[in-house]
């Protein structure tokens, strides 16, 4: 290996042996002067596709990153590295940042991280042109690159201006890079601030994240057994869509002794702030948020992402879940989903005030997310074809792992459809869930003997069919715009033009019917390294040792060492600092570092 190439940066500096995908190709390119664009999931691996061509070029690399939690963690760890980084952004005084401008002229620093708007400012441009002519300008990296469309979720004015770097800093190489997949955004990145870029794709497969989804009944109680029982003790976030249910569940959690906080906008800004720290620096606590928590928060060992409410569309749900598992370990993701999430979604859209075009293009997000929802197949199979990706059947999902049953549930939904329209001829105005299905089940509730439905041809013809199994069937047709929900009118149940089809006998139902899952979760995971060393004392007392260094050195753990290089030590035992310098995670600083403790460690081990 070459001393200063690629591969030998890649080695000895962040202590892996191999690139990922394309991640040489993007270095080779960008190296070499050109504009990349830089596709790839939370955790694919992005950072060294930037970090590596600023140590290989002539002077700094400047990473425009939006969030100053994520800067921190970034400069943090590679200072573990050995590599000379630093941050300009509004957490820092006056006088810290004019170090860092120093540092900067002064060719004393390879990366530095400043946030868009004070990228923008005349003080930093004027820097830049200082740099470009001094120590020089290795490139531009623009993080979270998808901030710049104006159409998604993230977008943020100050992304747009960055055009202006590429008529500026002409000879600078830009590099962009996002894990948000769609194909207009691509474009809209490619055009806002890139020239001639080349454009790399990585999966977006995340194979170690399981996906899981259960019907919602109970949802507290099945996300207390689902994260004290099956993830003990480790690190995860569950997403809820309201601020009062945020503190709710993380009340809840704690009272039965999970170690949880909430996150939400509602809270003042300090204690939120105190949180999201606990949050990146322990190993095992559960945060409970809005999805206003989450984007670039950079913690490699997050186990597990539940959602106790369902994400509007694919796109937010695999961005919310793949903040789970980044460090490659098994990782899931977990969702509990009913009735009420579909009803309150559509009335979320029907009820805003966007134009009627934005809200057709929000309806059909939120069909596609309801179909991965109904799945009766791979769900990882549809994830992948929603962003343009051909795959075969996963092994790691729920469907896969316990393929549910489909019966024909025909006769039943034209039953239910029937119902719906009796209550509401009989009475001259429409009923919700709960009223329909007493009538199918023959239940004489009050309601019932109010308005005489204990007359009606349906009553009672459903008794087949638990309430729970109604509710299924009822859920599915309206995900199947079969029935439709009336939210101006007490959620009362109307059929559809497509109601027709089913009573008429031209369509046919299929319910999903799944045995509960396995009680234990099996720790499989394709092409994972066997985690049997996980419990074993060398590791245990490896973390001990990681934790206690991490508090020295005041960064979050992972920083120190991710649990897999951890693991791997534990299970080769190595016995010299050659030795110790194979194993992936270890890079020279590491080594140099903490090589004589680590081998004291596993001595004593015996
Ligand atoms: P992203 O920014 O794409 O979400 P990161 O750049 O943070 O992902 O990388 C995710 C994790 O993978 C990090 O812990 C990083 O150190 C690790 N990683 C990156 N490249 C490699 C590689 N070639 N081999 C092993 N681990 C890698
Ligand atoms: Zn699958």
């Amino acid at each position: 290996m070459e001393p200063g190439s690629a591969q030998y940066i890649l080695k000895h500096t962040f202590g892996y042996d191999r690139f990922r995908s394309f991640q040489s190709d993007v270095i080779d390119h960008v190296v070499g002067g050109g504009d990349a664009l830089v596709l790839m999931p939370t955790g694919g691996g992005k950072s060294v596709t930037y970090q590596i061509p600023a140590l290989m070029r002539r002077g700094v690399g400047v990473v425009v990153s939006p969030l100053i939690a994520l800067m921190q963690n970034q400069v943090a760890a590679l200072d573990e590295a050995g590599v000379r980084a630093a941050f300009l952004n509004s957490s820092l005084s006056a006088a810290a940042a004019a170090m860092v401008e120093r540092r900067l002229r002064a060719g004393d620093l390879d990366l530095v991280y400043v946030a868009p708007e004070r990228l923008l400012t005349d003080r930093c441009l004027r820097l830049l042109d200082d740099l470009r002519r001094g120590p020089g300008l290795a490139l531009f990296a623009i993080d979270e690159a998808h901030c710049v469309s104006q159409w998604g979720h993230d977008f943020r004015p100050e992304y747009g201006q960055l055009a202006m770097l590429r008529e500026r800093f002409p000879e600078v190489p830009r590099i962009a890079l996002t894990a948000t997949a769609d194909v207009p955004t691509r474009a809209e990145i490619a055009d806002r601030l890139l020239v001639a870029p080349r454009i790399f794709v990585a999966s977006f497969d995340r194979p170690n994240i399981r996906y899981r989804v259960v019907e919602k009944r109970d949802p507290r109680e099945q996300l207390l057994r689902f994260v004290r029982d099956e993830h003990a003790g480790e690190a995860g976030i569950v997403y809820c869509l309201a601020r009062n249910t945020v503190d709710e569940v993380a009340a809840f959690l704690a009272a039965h002794g999970v170690r949880a906080l909430p996150y939400h906008a509602g809270m003042d800004a300090a204690s939120r702030a105190d949180n999201q720290r606990r949050f990146l620096a322990d190993d095992g606590l559960v945060m409970v948020a809005t999805i206003a928590f989450g984007m670039g928060i950079d913690k490699p060992d997050v186990r597990f992402v539940a959602h106790l409410d369902m994400p509007k569309s694919i796109e937010g749900y695999f961005q919310e879940t793949g903040r789970a598992g980044r460090d490659g370990e098994p990782a899931e993701a977990w969702m509990a989903y009913g009735l009420a999430d579909v009803v309150q979604q559509r009335r979320l859209i029907e009820l805003s005030d966007a134009d009627p075009a934005y809200k057709r293009l929000s309806g059909a997000k939120l069909d596609a997310m309801l179909g991965l929802a109904e799945a009766a197949d791979c769900r990882r199979v549809r994830l992948l074809a929603y962003f343009g990706e051909a795959s075969a059947p996963c092994g790691n999902c729920d469907n896969c792992l316990v393929p549910p049953e489909l019966v024909d549930a025909t006769e039943p939904a034209r039953k239910l459809l029937s119902t719906i329209y009796r209550c509401e001829q009989a009475s001259g105005f429409g009923f919700a869930a709960s009223h329909v299905i007493d009538v199918l089940r023959g239940k004489t509730t009050e309601k019932v003997g109010k308005f005489g439905h204990a007359r009606l041809s349906t009553f009672g013809i459903g008794a087949e069919l638990s309430e729970a199994e109604w509710r299924l069937l009822l859920r599915q047709l309206v995900a199947e715009h079969i029935v439709e929900v009336d939210y101006d009118t007490y959620n009362v149940l109307r059929l559809t033009e497509a109601s027709r089809a089913v009573l008429r006998g031209e369509r046919t139902i299929e319910l999903r019917r799944q045995a509960a899952p396995p009680a234990r979760r099996r720790r499989a995971k394709r092409g994972a390294p066997d985690t049997g060393a996980a419990d074993s004392p060398l590791f245990e007392r490896l973390r001990n040792w990681r934790a206690a260094v991490a508090k020295e050195h005041g960064v979050p753990a992972y920083v120190v060492f991710h649990d897999g290089t951890l693991r791997a030590i534990a299970e080769a035992r190595p016995s010299s600092l050659d030795a110790l310098a194979g194993i992936s995670g270890v890079g020279e600083k590491k080594l140099e570092r903490y090589g004589a403790d680590l081998l004291g460690l596993i001595d004593a081990a015996g």
